[in-house]
């Protein structure tokens, strides 16, 4: 890419991150500690859960959650192939087999219909993705599953700022995974976040990042007198800095704004896009908005030119589309990993692009 393309996305980074950071390096303590605390506080309360527990990334954040609810080996876990690869990773992370199910066309997530037809008698939970920050049909699914004992967690990397049946998604989750990579809506560098409502899962996930140790370095430091740690099972280290928290804090004050830009030139490109055939463009389930984290098209089958050539034509013209959502299953990494026919999967990566959206720039 050269300076002058257009990339697909761009963070809005601005002094006041920087300023932050910079107070936090001055502060001499950079590891996790009060910032940390302060912006899993504010991030639960935006999206609505009780607590909120801040990790490295959404990956480790999404290895926690299955080790939290139990998945281990000899265990399937269903997810879409059409997402992420991390998605399926953090299910053999924990030791268990990731089943991957169909999406459906219009969200790009999986549905009653779909996990019905891949989980067995093995299936310990299901992993659903709100992909792209469309919201998925959380209580459908769970109320499917749950009866059965199976535990829906959420991958909602994507999906801070969208909503599910007029509340934030998130809220009302059982376990529910963040990112605040560059790509995503709010950006920490690198950084993660669980949430949840239950109080002592909080608790061991904060004990699960940290090691193990049932006292945090935060709390040791600050406490007056000396405080000798046990280490109580095998944990990791999946924390956060608080140079990181700190911009994070910023970030999350620009969220409604962010998403407010991205429904707007979204909009405007479904205007754009209405009077051209053969082109299908995502949007807004029945249920719940997105926040367009990615605003992604589908050539179908009367489009005049394949995705491959649109992509190549706009990079002639100076702009960086990028193909559509990934298939895992099609991955060498996943070669070995039997899987029954994912039609959807396979038609909307084969045949959908990304495009440019900069929120940024919505004010103009
Ligand atoms: C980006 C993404 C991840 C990984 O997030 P990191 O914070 O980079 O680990 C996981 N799942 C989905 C659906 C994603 O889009």
């Amino acid at each position: 890419m050269t300076s002058t393309q257009v990339p697909v996305m761009r963070p809005v980074l601005g002094e006041e991150e920087a300023t932050a950071a910079a107070e936090v390096v001055r502060s001499g303590w950079v590891a996790q500690g009060p910032k940390v605390a302060e912006f899993e506080r504010a991030f639960a309360a935006r999206i609505g859960a009780a607590h909120g527990v801040a990790v490295s990334s959404c990956t480790t954040a999404l290895h926690l959650a299955l080790h939290l609810a139990g998945v281990g080996p000899g265990d399937e876990v269903v997810v879409p192939s059409f997402s992420f690869i991390a998605t399926a990773n953090a299910v053999r992370y924990a030791g268990a087999t990731p089943v991957f199910a169909d999406v459906e066309p219009v969200t790009g997530n999986l549905t009653v219909e779909t996990v019905e037809a891949a989980r067995g008698p093995s299936t310990r939970a299901v992993l659903l993705v709100h992909q792209a920050g469309v919201p998925a049909d959380v209580d459908a699914l769970r109320s499917q599953l749950e009866p059965l004992g199976i535990a829906v967690l959420e991958d909602a990397a994507c999906a801070a700022g969208s909503t599910y049946r007029g509340r934030p998604v998130g809220a009302g989750a059982t376990l529910a995974a963040w990112s605040f990579h560059p790509r995503k809506l709010l950006t920490t560098g690198e950084g993660g976040m669980l949430t949840t409502d239950r109080e002592e899962w909080a608790g061991r996930l904060r004990r699960l990042r940290e090691h193990g140790m049932n006292v945090s370095a935060a709390e040791r430091h600050l406490a007056s007198r000396p405080v000798v740690e046990s280490y109580l099972e095998l944990g990791f280290n999946y924390r956060m800095t608080d140079i990181q928290a700190a911009v994070g804090l910023v970030q999350l004050g620009r969220l409604d704004e962010i998403v407010a830009g991205r429904r707007l030139l979204a909009a405007r490109y479904h205007e754009l896009l209405k009077d051209v055939p053969d082109v299908r463009a995502v949007r807004d389930p029945a249920y719940g908005e997105t926040n367009y984290q990615s605003f992604w098209v589908e050539l179908l089958p009367g489009f005049p030119a394949s995705r491959d050539d649109v992509m190549t034509a706009m990079n002639a013209e100076g702009i960086s589309p990028r193909r559509g959502i990934m298939a895992a299953h099609l991955e060498p990494v996943y070669a070995g990993n039997p899987h029954r026919p994912l039609p959807v999967t396979e038609r909307l990566t084969r045949q959908s692009l990304i495009l440019p959206l900069h929120h940024e720039d919505a004010a103009n």
